[in-house]
């Protein structure tokens, strides 16, 4: 037996047990991470799967804990795309060197409070820098075992996370000055946008839509988004053409290979 084999690789299970354990919190910390529950569960589920074949490079050094969020960070940093509302780190940097620049800490706090507020604000931090921010501010880890966890120096996790708190606070000052816009309102912007889609496929029951077309009248930002969304609309279905139906031999095939996958779920 090899000395660095840690007691978790013991023939009643310890390791499934020990890693079975973790689920909750690397759940919690990938819901915190990616702001749904599908992508928070296929997070985990994958990191799992990752955790069970790499079961033989795992050594009790970084600890299970660690060892797992690291995978998790990778596959999450692999797989979220970058999105355009997330904050630029360079445009933040330049804000607060500028001797000019302010918020209004009583707005600032009031969205923080907010906890739909704070979650979206959290999203638009990006990625690498909300996951610094994620362990320390809501896991409570420490900046060493962060730096561990994550494969950075740390230094680098250090800046990372005096970094991600000015983008946070620039984020939630930023989500202020659009409510103070759309005070009186129906629905907060991302109830709305989470709505419209159903809106443009005509499948909203007709109390929301009423809220929804007056968020849209009086939003200062839903509109353009919303105006964006009814134009692809429109040129996805100027591409229906009758000639570029899908062959039926491509279908069989399709279907074939389904089939072939998947006998199982077939008659
Ligand atoms: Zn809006």
């Amino acid at each position: 037996m090899n000395d660095s084999e840690p007691l978790l690789f013991t023939s009643d299970g310890g390791f499934t047990r020990a890693v079975t354990a973790e689920i909750p919190l690397l759940y919690r910390y990938a819901l915190t991470l990616a702001g749904d529950p599908l992508t928070a569960e296929w997070l985990v589920s994958d990191t799992l799967s990752r955790a069970w074949e790499k079961s033989d490079s795992f050594r009790s050094g970084p600890g299970l804990k660690t060892w797992l969020h690291r995978i998790l960070h990778n596959l999450a940093i692999d797989n979220m795309r970058r999105t355009a509302r997330e904050v630029s780190v360079e445009e933040v940097e330049d804000q607060w060197r500028d001797e000019t620049f302010t918020v209004d800490p009583e707005k600032v706090a009031e969205m923080a409070e907010d906890e739909e507020e704070l979650k979206d604000s959290l999203l638009r931090v990006p990625f690498a820098y909300r996951s610094v921010l994620v362990l320390h501010g809501v896991e409570g880890w420490k900046l060493p075992e962060i730096a561990s966890s994550l494969d950075i120096t740390l230094a680098a996790a250090k800046q990372r996370l005096r970094r991600a708190r000015m983008m946070l606070v620039s984020a939630l000052s930023q989500s202020a000055v659009r409510k103070a816009a759309n005070i009186g309102v129906p629905l907060s912007c991302w109830q709305a946008r989470s709505l419209v889609l159903d809106y443009l496929d005509g499948g909203l029951p007709s109390a929301k839509e009423s809220d929804l077309v007056s968020h849209l009248s009086n939003c200062a930002t839903c509109p353009p988004l919303y105006a964006s969304l009814v134009g692809m609309k429109t040129s996805l279905s100027g591409m229906r053409d009758s000639d570029a139906v899908i062959p039926p031999d491509v279908v069989k095939r399709i279907h074939d290979g389904v089939q072939h996958r998947h006998p199982q779920e077939e008659k």
